[in-house]
């Protein structure tokens, strides 16, 4: 038997392959230098489906069981630049399936981005208030069905306990690589947002006995003190219904989730100063693109938390970057600086 194989109950879980085998782990020699410490970076940046991203993991489960359910097209939503969308725009392509997006907000002026990227992929869009976007996937649902046609839908951000699975087996990837290269992380830092990775890891952290100190870098979401949508109680509701579908008998509670909600800066999607030095900084030691909205803000969460010596400089770290480059291209003059009034 291998060190760290995936229980029986994993295996019977229908499952895609989007991704060609284990995304790199690398250590981050410059951007180390640079902050004084030790950095690794897991490259989901690089998973597929339309360039990459977390989503590419859980949608092999969630696209998997959209075929199981014999479905002939996918409902899904976000922001207009969600990477979620992109991602599930390219892997119902891949699967002759019609991709449905509902977004937040209202049309921008020009097609940039992830936005650009599902055009090409074929998806088709619906406009909505970002607080009625989980009726208006219902509604488009309702109309498709009534049309003859078998809808599945996709959960914003694929997060829920199926979807989780697919970083569930990412934290056994993880331990595989960590094993023959005889490392041991002290933190796992990461963005969470829609919760589905963050449930994923921290099943996956202890199924494999993952030591490290794992912390999401929220990006949008409050405390569930400060809010009315409790983020937090949702993470840990999809990582027990995820431990539950695998049978295992345990149950997480709230201090399992580890989140940190001090770099929201100034909204979700909002570039500020320190997601460009983060962007530019990692862009200009390592060659690596982290993007405006998720991954540019975890890593500014990170140096951040090291310039406080939260982080010890003897500690390893392991940054799991999560995509996003694709955003970039949405928000080129945020991120020089040259932003123009009503653009
Ligand atoms: C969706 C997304 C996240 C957050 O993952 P969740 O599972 O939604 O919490 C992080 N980084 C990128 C690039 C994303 O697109």
């Amino acid at each position: 038997m291998r060190p760290f194989e995936l229980p029986e109950t994993f295996e019977r879980i229908p499952r895609l392959r989007f991704l060609s085998g284990p995304t790199p782990l690398q250590q981050a020699e410059r951007l180390s230098q640079a902050l004084s410490t030790n950095i690794f970076i897991k490259r989901d940046d690089l998973t597929g489906l339309a360039t990459g991203g977390n989503k590419t993991r859980k949608l092999e489960f969630l696209v998997a069981d959209a075929l199981e359910k014999n479905a002939d097209c996918i409902i899904t939503a976000g922001g207009v630049q969600s990477n979620h969308c992109r991602q599930t725009a390219a892997a119902a392509a891949k699967h002759g399936m019609e991709c449905h997006l509902v977004f937040g907000g209202v049309p921008p002026p020009r097609m940039r981005g992830n936005y650009f990227l599902d055009q090409l992929l074929g998806a088709r869009f619906y406009w909505t208030e970002k607080q009625l976007r989980n009726i208006k996937m219902a509604e488009v649902a309702e109309k498709l069905r009534s049309s003859g046609r078998n809808p599945y839908m996709i959960p914003i951000g694929g997060s829920n306990s199926l979807g989780a699975m697919g970083y569930v087996a990412a934290m056994f990837e993880l331990a595989e690589q960590t094993a023959l290269q005889s490392l041991q992380f002290d933190h796992l830092i990461f963005a969470t947002s829609s919760g589905g990775t963050q449930a994923g890891i921290t099943l996956g952290a202890c199924m494999t006995g993952f030591r490290g100190k794992i912390t999401g870098i929220s990006i949008d979401q409050l405390p569930d003190e400060k809010s009315e949508y409790k983020y937090k109680s949702f993470v840990l509701d999809i990582t027990n219904g995820a431990c539950k579908m695998l049978g295992i008998d345990h149950l997480f509670s709230l201090e399992d989730i580890a989140i940190d909600y001090s770099y929201l800066g100034k909204g979700y999607g909002v570039v500020g100063e320190p997601e460009k030095e983060a962007i530019k900084m990692l862009a200009q030691t390592e060659g690596i693109l982290v993007g405006p909205v998720y991954t540019g803000r975890a890593l500014s969460g990170l140096i951040d938390l090291i310039r406080q010596q939260k982080i010890r400089l003897h500690e390893k770290v392991l940054f799991w970057h999560t995509g996003d480059d694709v955003t970039l291209h949405a928000y080129v003059d945020d991120i020089l600086g040259n932003k123009i009034e009503g653009d």
